[in-house]
């Protein structure tokens, strides 16, 4: 490969051939993803799985008012994410209030709303 630096120095660069081997951008944030779903991230996984819609009262969310529907774990361990989304349900605030009914959302609630 020749590499000549004379004359203006040209804005485009010449391809360079496919030789680097390591892994992709696309890879690298691919891997960083499913780390950080491993733990925390389980509510965004449950939403694509079952869909933003509340499976008590069937109300349907859009990205608009996501944040009303929260993610409820059957089992009531919330350290039990299957990679199935088995153990969630998509429930909207009201109906997780309703579930637990002992205000376990209360500081859940109080975050969201301005009273
Ligand atoms: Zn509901
Ligand atoms: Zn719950």
């Amino acid at each position: 490969m020749n590499v000549r630096f004379r004359g203006k120095p040209k804005l485009k660069r010449p391809a360079k051939p496919a030789a680097y081997t390591g892994p992709s951008i696309d890879e690298i944030i691919r891997e960083a993803r499913q780390k950080r779903s491993a733990d925390g991230d389980y509510r965004e996984r449950s939403l694509r799985i079952h869909g933003l819609v509340c499976a008590k009262c069937g109300r349907e969310f859009d990205h608009t008012n996501r944040q009303l529907l929260t993610v409820h774990h059957k089992d009531g361990n919330h350290r039990n994410n299957p990679a199935d989304g088995s153990n969630w349900e998509n429930l909207c605030v009201y109906c997780h209030e309703d579930e637990h009914s002992r205000g376990v959302l209360a500081d859940y609630l109080s975050e969201k709303k301005d009273r």
